[in-house]
């Protein structure tokens, strides 16, 4: 039996070949040929004003924090259900970030709880796009707006998803992209920046390269290449681009088929929820977003750790997601919360992820789905799942 987690590793296309080519073309540090490629798919996918490639999307976010000039003491408003690397980047410059609750629909920021939490200190927002769904893009920046903050998107899981028509990562100042091997789109580790104000390129270019003008010396810009900024080395290496780039060719592709998967999840998750025994959220129930998650809600958090246990006996990789970050170590920490967070306490007591992986098979599918349906002792749905 073959074992079944999240997030596999896989290729799809010319990743081996466009390495060698990068190895041939003899140019292996930064902003070589592939890096200026993924820059221009990415700028034309999203319709952002640069994008940057970085080494992580936990780079990504740091260089925001930078740009955004946060000081320490300033306030950054997020939600607590997210990865680490959304409050790290911001605390890393003494940065506090301040946690509201999620809408129980989408798992992402509450935007009708943001504007109370905003103080004299406030100086940006950070949306989460939960499982690649869009926050309500229009009232944060309507938020932001009024109120002179910097938006940011955390759209690590958003890639190809959009609001309205509009790219997730194109509505804030900022938007970042992760491409870890977890992700849709994937270079092992990877991400980018994009950035929407064009009043912010320079700096980021800046900040990027150590805290030189170097981008701008290579453009024949600047006369002499020196340390003009604050800055680290967040640019991956061209063997990573050489990657990542034959996926972007191919990321409509993928997501259309996680997309396929997910899918073929719903109809056995809707038969679970139809009984009583699992919830699904509003735009789990819908299949909304880019496949990136999929996931259920149990009705207590005991029976969830039961399931997982249970699924694991069966090499089925079953995991929760998140350990809320305002009643981390860390969190309780450098953070502090903004009104109670019952939606995120509960949600992230009770949810679930399920396998899902670009190479999954519909039978890997099914076999979850016999899993879930003996632990429940439900009747399995009789949609069924055909083999592609
Ligand atoms: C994966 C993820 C990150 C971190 O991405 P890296 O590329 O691993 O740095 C940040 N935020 C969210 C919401 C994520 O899902």
């Amino acid at each position: 039996m073959r074992a079944l987690t999240t997030g596999k590793p896989f290729i799809v296309g010319r990743e081996l070949y466009y390495i060698s080519q990068a190895v041939l073309n003899g140019w292996l540090q930064g902003d070589g040929n592939f890096t200026r490629r993924c820059h221009a798919w990415l700028e034309k996918e999203t319709g952002c004003k640069k994008a940057l490639l970085t080494h992580s999307c936990t780079a990504a976010l740091e260089m925001t924090a930078i740009l955004a000039d946060i000081q320490p003491g300033d306030e950054i408003i997020m939600p607590s259900f997210t990865f680490s690397s959304t409050a790290n980047a911001f605390v890393l410059r003494g940065g506090i970030p301040v946690f509201v609750d999620i809408r129980p629909d989408t798992l992402n920021i509450d935007e009708n709880l943001v504007e109370a939490a905003i103080t004299p200190r406030t100086r940006a927002i950070v949306a989460v796009h939960y499982a690649g769904v869009a926050c309500e893009m229009k009232k944060l920046v309507d938020i932001a707006q009024r109120f002179n903050l910097i938006l940011i998107e955390d759209a690590a899981q958003a890639i190809l998803s959009s609001y309205e028509g509009k790219a997730l990562g194109s509505w804030g100042n900022f938007g970042c992209l992760s491409f870890h091997e977890s992700k849709n789109i994937i270079s092992g580790e990877g991400g980018a920046l994009l950035i929407n104000d064009s009043r912010y390129i320079e700096r980021a270019e800046i900040i990027r390269e150590k805290g030189t003008n170097r981008t701008q010396f290579f453009r024949h810009e600047a006369s002499k290449y020196t340390w003009v900024d604050l800055g680290s080395s967040f640019l991956p290496s061209e063997l990573i681009a050489a990657f990542l780039f034959a996926q972007l060719e191919n990321a409509r592709k993928i997501i259309r088929h996680r997309l396929s998967i997910a899918r073929n999840y719903h109809a056995g998750l809707s038969h679970l929820q139809e009984q009583g025994v699992i919830e699904l959220t509003a735009s789990a129930d819908s299949l909304q977003g880019n496949g990136h998650i999929v996931y259920f809600l149990t009705r207590t958090p005991e029976e969830r750790s039961a399931l997982i246990a249970k699924l694991k006996e069966q090499e089925i990789s079953a995991v929760f997601h998140y350990l809320p970050l305002h009643s981390s170590p860390a969190g309780l920490r450098f953070g502090r919360t903004h009104g109670t967070l019952r939606v995120t306490d509960d949600i992230s007591n009770r949810l679930v992820r399920l396998p899902i992986f670009f190479e999954m098979r519909p039978a890997d599918v099914r076999r979850v789905l016999n899993a879930l349906a003996s632990f429940f002792n439900a009747t399995p749905s009789k949609t069924a799942i055909p083999d592609d």
